[in-house]
């Protein structure tokens, strides 16, 4: 490790190197007595990972940062001493190093490993936390013969599908290339086997022939003044694996299993070489790539061309400039080695701002804006992507709670959701996801389901139409009862019965209104809330009074009898009057009239309950007149023991005080097994009224007496 101090103070000035070796300090006090599954010390894989970044190139506080990665998660060292002893920038680093750490991938169709990746970009703040994330997970690919070899082949299936493309996408192409050969190591051991043997041996028996391709193409460069550098280059044998699979080719068949490099100092230089060689030797037709003109997505410039030399034999020769070729090995890392170093800000726009700039200076714009929109597109957008326990991603609308994402896995889930957790802390059900968060819904079968207020919680219309389902369906029957209790107390406190008011006309006319589909939805609708019982009740009456003004009349008429002067209406001498059947008033009760169309007036006992809801411009002020000499017919209601019983003493009070029964109408209380009779009784006014009342409750057999209504 003393070799990696050395290379540090050699690559960096007085004060960063300082910082670092702090940092190599610190990491090393933080893992002493740790060990990996190699048994090595564990202090040496931050040294690698710091190693891997130095050799790209990226600036100090991001080696500083790898040293440091791993200690949040493996020993006791808390953010607060990272921050206090290297800063702010450091530590936002290495947290989010940590974070993405916490991050569990799973072997998925590809739409999820696009998804992974998208959160992983997102969730770096800092475009630098994803460069040490991939160094580290080179080390730990370089070191995976120590694991299982169920672990083996679940972190190379997911750093082919998470870490390498990453990699690619990011142009760091020396990462890619070393990812991708592990993974096939690790993932399909026999053929990695068949070919780096056979590749060794073609390239052995070819050795002379590539030396000698080697030399001409110097001579090339001599000959027309141009310096630089020319060797031969392995392919990587992932992308040799990649094109026999896709191609479905034999090793044979493939051309460039050696590349002839050449790196030379400027653009026009590349293109002078790449014409002298095609002088000297034959182009195959169709292999020629100008990534120059035309740069690759992730940036990578570059001529090709595959020529057959005078052996027969074929090459593909690569030719590019130097910054070319470092852009290439390092991608977006050789920001940092050939540009003035910026100040890295944490803001969004900044650091967008920055890889564009890097785009743009690497050439490619137009290409490089699809990785932009990935990278922009996923943290502006609508969408926030976030993670079930088992580690799938679930994608929700912008600001989304753990509502949304329980009704996102199913409504059961959603409807029993009774709390949830983020990253493992419980939190109140309205907090707002970010994307990357693991989220955990905890279900109760005991739970009664939603509440009313999770519609103004939840951001997802999906959620919100799956709440109302349930209160609509699931909740039916117990709604459909409370609201016809609670419909049926409310249209008896004012003075009517359901069945008057709640007819099969009342309830079409206002279901036009309220489009209710059927008389229980609208009692659902009320005993869920989603209607308030007055709105019904009061529509239903309006209804009522416009439909039943002539039945009422009818029905004063039916039993009522013409006045005979009786009754005298205050300043309306000589209008028609007649007595309500409904209340049956006597001379001594309060009254007033009620103008019935076309009828005069009708005249009512004060309280009659059919005069509570008319207009008021209908009613009219009337008065007994003095002398009051006719007959009326007035309604009590007698309890007794027995039928008989009543109806022998009432009939006897009445013939001792000259009065005539009219009709008679008994029954037996169910409740209380006692004999009730009511009477219509004929007299001449509320005096004899009362007599005969009084009388009637002296009278031992009588437990009860009272007038009725009518
Ligand atoms: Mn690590």
């Amino acid at each position: 490790m003393i070799e990696l101090l050395t290379r540090l103070e050699n690559t960096y000035n007085g004060k960063d190197y300082a910082l670092l070796k702090r940092a190599y300090e610190y990491a090393r006090r933080a893992h002493a007595n740790q060990k990996r599954a190699s048994g090595e010390e564990y202090f040496i894989h931050p040294c690698t990972v710091a190693s891997i970044l130095t050799d790209l190139g990226l600036d100090a506080a991001t080696v500083a940062a790898a040293f440091l990665h791993d200690v949040i998660e493996d020993t006791a060292v808390s953010e607060g001493d990272i921050r206090k002893e290297f800063g702010e920038e450091v530590l936002e680093l290495v947290v989010g190093v940590t974070k993405l750490d916490k991050i569990q991938f799973h072997s998925k169709e590809e739409e999820q490993a696009e998804n992974f990746r998208k959160i992983f970009v997102a969730m770096a703040k800092d475009i630098r936390v994803i460069i040490i994330k991939l160094a580290d997970r080179l080390h730990n690919m370089r070191s995976l013969n120590f694991l299982s070899k169920e672990r083996q082949q679940r972190m190379a299936r997911e750093t082919l599908e998470i870490f390498a493309p990453l990699a690619h996408r990011l142009g760091i192409s020396q990462i890619k290339c070393e990812l991708e050969d592990l993974c096939l190591k690790y993932l399909e051991p026999d053929f990695y086997e068949y070919l780096s043997t056979s590749i060794e041996e073609s390239l052995k028996a070819n050795v002379e022939m590539v030396d000698q391709v080697v030399l001409e193409v110097k001579d090339i460069l001599s000959e027309s003044k141009i310096s630089g550098d020319v060797f031969g280059r392995r392919k990587h044998l992932y992308s040799i694996y990649r094109k026999m699979k896709e191609r479905n080719k034999t090793l044979d068949q493939i051309y460039d299993l050696v590349a002839i490099r050449i790196i030379v100092n400027t653009v026009d230089e590349c293109y002078e070489v790449f014409g002298k060689i095609h002088h000297r030797w034959k182009p195959v037709p169709g292999r020629i790539k100008d990534y120059i003109a035309t740069p690759k997505p992730n940036m990578y410039r570059s001529l090709h061309t595959t020529v057959a030399t005078n052996f027969g034999k074929v090459f593909e020769i690569q030719i590019r400039t130097y910054e070319m070729n470092h852009a290439a090995e390092y991608g977006i890392a050789a920001h940092w080695k050939y540009k003035e170093k910026k100040n890295i800000a944490d803001d969004l726009d900044t650091r967008l701002t920055w890889i564009r700039e890097v785009m743009e200076w690497q050439g490619g714009l137009k290409d490089s804006k699809e990785f932009l929109n990935s990278l922009k597109g996923d943290i502006y957008s609508s969408e926030v992507l976030v993670f079930t326990p088992k580690g799938d991603v679930i994608s929700l609308p912008k600001d989304a709670t753990p509502l949304d994402f329980a009704y996102s896995i199913h409504s059961a889930v959603g409807n029993k959701c009774v709390g949830a957790k983020v990253n493992g802390k419980m939190v109140p059900l309205n907090t707002v996801l970010s994307v990357g968060d693991v989220v955990d819904i905890v279900t109760s079968q005991s739970s009664k389901g939603p509440s009313w207020d999770w519609l103004k919680i939840v951001k997802s219309s999906s959620a919100r139409v799956k709440i109302k389902q349930f209160f609509k369906r699931e909740m039916k029957e117990e709604n459909v009862r409370t609201g016809k209790v609670m419909l049926d107390a409310e249209i008896k406190r004012r003075g009517y019965s359901m069945s008057e008011l709640l007819t099969e006309d009342a309830f079409m006319a206002i279901s036009a209104k309220m489009s209710f589909n059927g008389q229980d939805e609208m009692f659902a609708s009320v005993g869920y809330g989603a209607v308030s019982v007055n709105q019904v009740v009061v529509k239903l009456i309006d209804y009522h009074r416009k439909s039943q003004p002539q039945q009422e009349v009818t029905k004063f008429f039916k039993t009522g009898k013409k006045g005979d002067g009786s009754v005298k209406v205050k300043g309306m001498a000589g209008l028609l009057v007649r007595f309500a059947g409904c209340c049956n008033p006597v001379p001594g009760d309060e009254i007033v009239g009620f103008i019935s169309r076309g009828h005069g007036v009708t005249v009512h006992r004060k309280d009659c309950p059919n005069l509570k809801h008319t207009e008021d411009d209908r009613i009219i002020e009337v008065s007994w007149a003095e002398t009051a000499d006719s007959v009326y017919n007035a309604g009590i209601k007698v309890t007794g023991n027995t039928q008989t019983e009543v109806l022998t003493t009432v009939a006897s009070v009445v013939a001792q005080l000259k009065l005539d029964i009219v009709s008679t109408n008994g029954r037996i209380d169910p409740k209380t097994n006692q004999a009730i009779v009511d009477f219509h009784i004929r007299l001449n006014g509320k005096d004899e009224l009362n007599n005969l009342i009084k009388k009637l409750s002296q009278e031992p057999k009588i437990i009860d007496v009272f007038r009725t209504a009518n």
